[in-house]
């Protein structure tokens, strides 16, 4: 691992920091810690923590000391001085004197001693920080470390790589007891420069944050060189090649299902594969590894104690998931009453192994599978690195139980109310244009997964950031039967499945209907018809399989009802695809799925542009603005007016074949 201290950068930190009057301290407190951050190897997401000793004045002007501290759950790689709350140090260090202090007291008391009452609240470490004496404490769940500290025999291998400057502190779950215990190892060797957390990580201390950081660097380049040296050939067996095809995009629909049916909720699961998985997941050695434990205590509130193994040759994958989550409860029955109050979440696991494939990874959101990810993939990391050098040792149950149960530990993924369409996956035809991106936008607030299909290479390219960064694009042409397939397929390995689809494409045609040829309109009944059919006919067929239902959602025009005088090629298309809807609404609602269209009008919009306004406002003699406003209650209406109404029809469970009119009023184009 390379140290990445540089003496600019470092200046750099100082000098943009002494702008918001923070002293040099924290500044350089703040780059050692993006330094770590940033390296996939010591810390993610929210993992770690580091603090520096420092004084400032108080209100009465007398100087105290004080340690600055991660807050809990912050991310290490952008934190900024928010993420590093002050506290009074004395107060924490007067701790040292008692024998006992409940968590609730503890982050209290924290609380209590913070220099800024709107601060979060401090690592859940940090009384292990204020009772050291250094100035500078960096601490990790360094992967190479871990490896190291996760053995059978790990006592002796520790004192092996790390030499004599290190302690050594035996597994105890964070908290009080564990900062005490901390404190008394190096009041044992005050020479020490770093403490060794069996079956947890790393601690390395410094006068300076540069000395700290190349300690960081220094022991985690001792574990990585020790397991590159020693590592043995071991005897591993391989498991047998399925025998059965596995087909992912039905399994990932079929795991979807079971966890609507176990929980009432839409989750997104996420297939991932890559060469070196494929490799760890056909090792039994590494199998009969995985399922023992986590290799870090705060692993376990997003992975679970274990992950899933599927074998495809016992039963089905419902009957597995079912199995798991029956285990999970009987160990949270076991265990709970270590935990006061404690309430059981879901008893589904994060990863479910497909051995010599890859990983489905189930969270509430896109987001939080990535996280798991990115988790489970370092822990696997780990965990081989055991294997090269000896033989993996995690926790026993009891400990990942408290662990897993312990309010501060909780408290981190604690959320408010999930928005209501959170795990609902929604893909959204001509979805990069004016309408496709004000829908996309109404979704995305709400919590929901977006994917946009277009074939406007132009509008694909100029979608606005802020969208852009939330959503997922596919070049499609969406009158190509064969493409829409390929592409839902993409979605349900990205996603596990689709909830929503509105079929919002289209493209306007004038002539008229007398002299207008036979070509134009049979091109323009393949993309304001036919494409309905094709993607309404797809999404049939996987909210068939999926079994939980599914909505479809027609941008339908006010054509369909009221022609508009040389709209023929346009209308006659679209009042097909109104009959279309109806047409599933009578033959698939068994299916428990949903069709509904939107009768908006006038909206400024690719189809409907400035040219087209300005011809259609001229044809009936008005002017673009009175145009655009000619309805019976003189408004113009938007493209985020038409989102609003796909959105509440998403929402109507109970509503099917219903046509909303988005069009300020239009007596003619009203529905008898
Ligand atoms: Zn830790």
């Amino acid at each position: 691992m390379k140290n990445n201290w540089n003496i600019k950068e470092s200046k750099k930190y100082i000098n943009y920091y002494k702008k918001k009057k923070i002293n040099s301290d924290l500044a350089l407190r703040i780059y050692t810690t993006h330094l770590l951050g940033n390296n996939s190897n010591l810390v993610l997401h929210g993992g770690g923590n580091t603090s520096v000793k420092t004084q400032s004045k108080n209100i009465q002007g007398k100087k105290i000391d004080i340690i600055y501290i991660k807050g809990s759950g912050w991310d290490m790689s952008n934190l900024n001085e928010n993420g590093m709350p002050g506290l009074e140090l004395k107060p924490l260090r007067d701790l040292l004197s008692i024998k006992k202090l409940s968590d609730s007291d503890m982050v209290n008391y924290l609380r209590k001693n913070l220099l800024n009452n709107k601060s979060p609240n401090p690592s859940v470490e940090t009384l292990l920080h204020a009772f050291l004496p250094h100035k500078f404490i960096d601490h990790t769940h360094s992967t190479a470390i871990l490896s190291i500290v996760n053995q059978k025999n790990s006592l002796k291998i520790c004192k092996k790589v790390f030499g004599k400057k290190i302690g050594i502190v035996k597994y105890i779950m964070p908290g009080f007891n564990l900062a005490i215990n901390c404190h008394k190892i190096y009041n044992q060797n005050k020479n020490i420069e770093a403490l060794i957390l069996l079956n947890h990580g790393i601690f390395t201390f410094g006068n300076s944050a540069k000395e700290s950081y190349s300690r960081m660097i220094k022991y985690v380049n001792r574990a990585e060189n020790y397991i590159n040296i020693n590592k043995k050939n071991k005897i591993d067996k391989l498991i047998k090649k399925n025998n059965k095809k596995i087909d992912i995009i039905n399994l990932s629909l079929k795991v979807r299902n079971t966890i609507f049916n176990l929980t009432n909720e839409k989750w997104v699961v996420n297939f991932y594969s890559s060469k070196k998985l494929i490799k760890l997941t056909k090792s039994k050695l590494f199998l009969h590894s995985i399922i023992k434990g986590p290799v870090t205590p705060d692993h376990v509130i997003r992975i679970k104690p274990n992950p899933m193994i599927y074998n495809n040759n016992i039963s089905s994958i419902e009957t597995q998931i079912k199995k798991y989550s029956q285990k999970y409860s009987q160990y949270f029955k076991k265990f709970n009453k270590l935990i006061k109050g404690s309430i059981q979440t879901d008893p589904l696991p994060r990863v479910i192994i497909l051995p010599n494939i890859g990983i489905f990874l189930l969270g509430k959101n896109f987001k939080e599978t990535q996280i798991i990810k990115d988790i489970f993939i370092s822990a696997c990391e780990s965990i081989d690195g055991t294997n090269k050098i000896g033989v993996y040792k995690s926790i026993p149950k009891d400990e990942i139980f408290k662990m897993e149960y312990w309010p501060l530990e909780r408290a981190k993924i604690a959320k408010n109310k999930m928005p209501d369409l959170n795990g609902k996956i929604v893909v959204i035809t001509g979805g990069c244009g004016t309408i496709g991106l004000a829908i996309a936008d109404e979704f995305i607030n709400d919590g929901a997964e977006v994917i946009l299909l277009d074939n406007n290479k132009k509008n694909i390219s100029s979608i606005p950031d802020k969208i852009k960064s939330k959503i997922m694009h596919i070049y499609c042409d969406v009158t190509n039967k064969l493409t829409i397939q390929k592409v839902f397929k993409r979605i349900i390995n990205t996603f596990g499945g689709i909830d929503i689809v509105i079929s919002n494409a289209g493209k306007a045609f004038q002539g008229d209907i007398a002299n207008v040829s036979i070509n134009k309109i049979k091109k323009s009944f393949d993309i304001n018809f036919f494409s309905h059919q094709i993607v309404a006919q797809e999404s049939v067929k996987i909210f068939k399989k999926q079994n939980i239902g599914g909505i479809v959602l027609f941008n339908i025009s006010k054509q369909s009802i009221n022609p508009g005088k040389e709209f023929g090629p346009y209308g006659l298309p679209k009042s097909s695809t109104l009959f279309l809807m109806k047409q599933y609404v009578l033959e698939y609602s068994k299916y428990n799925i949903r069709f509904n269209g939107i009768n908006a009008d006038r909206i400024q919009s690719g189809i409907l542009n400035k040219k087209l306004i300005n011809k259609r406002a001229k044809s009936r003699g008005l002017s673009k603005k009175e145009y655009l406003r000619s309805n019976l209650l003189k408004v113009q209406v938007n493209a985020k007016d038409v989102a609003k109404a796909f959105i509440f029809q998403a929402k109507l469970s109970k509503t099917t074949g219903n046509i909303i009119t988005v069009d300020g009023g239009n007596i003619e184009a009203s529905l008898r």
